[in-house]
């Protein structure tokens, strides 16, 4: 089973944001930016590749459930999801990366 499978069943804790029965948004372990949270289907999927465009029209309105919890909508906010080897995933269920509460900064460098 996946780490994040695992943080879905309370296996591995996690200090959650948002939950409701399909998904859940949990601050990440390893913060980059002031606020990083990690917005995952509870269902697993490897990535964004696989998932069904239906699902994803709900996790869209989660997404925007969790940014609006951390009021961050205004101010604006990045939302990556890393998928497979040249994508640079490492966890390999779904996610996206919530960054924000500060400026991120530019994508290209
Ligand atoms: P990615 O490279 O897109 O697969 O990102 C995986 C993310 O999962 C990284 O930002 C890690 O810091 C994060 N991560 C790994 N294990 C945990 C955990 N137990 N709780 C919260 N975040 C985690």
């Amino acid at each position: 089973m996946c780490i994040f499978c695992k943080i879905v069943k309370g296996e591995i804790p996690n200090q959650t944001i948002l939950e409701d029965e399909d998904f859940l948004a949990f601050n990440d372990i390893n913060p980059s930016r002031k606020i990083h949270v990690l917005i995952i289907p509870k269902e697993h999927y490897d990535s964004f590749d696989v998932i069904p465009p239906k699902i994803m029209a709900n996790m869209t309105e989660f997404i925007h459930k969790v940014a609006s919890k951390l009021d961050i909508r205004k101010s604006g906010y990045r939302l990556i999801t890393n998928i497979g080897n040249d994508g640079g995933q490492e966890v390999a269920h779904l996610h996206f990366h919530l960054l924000g509460g500060e400026e991120v900064g530019r994508l290209v460098r």
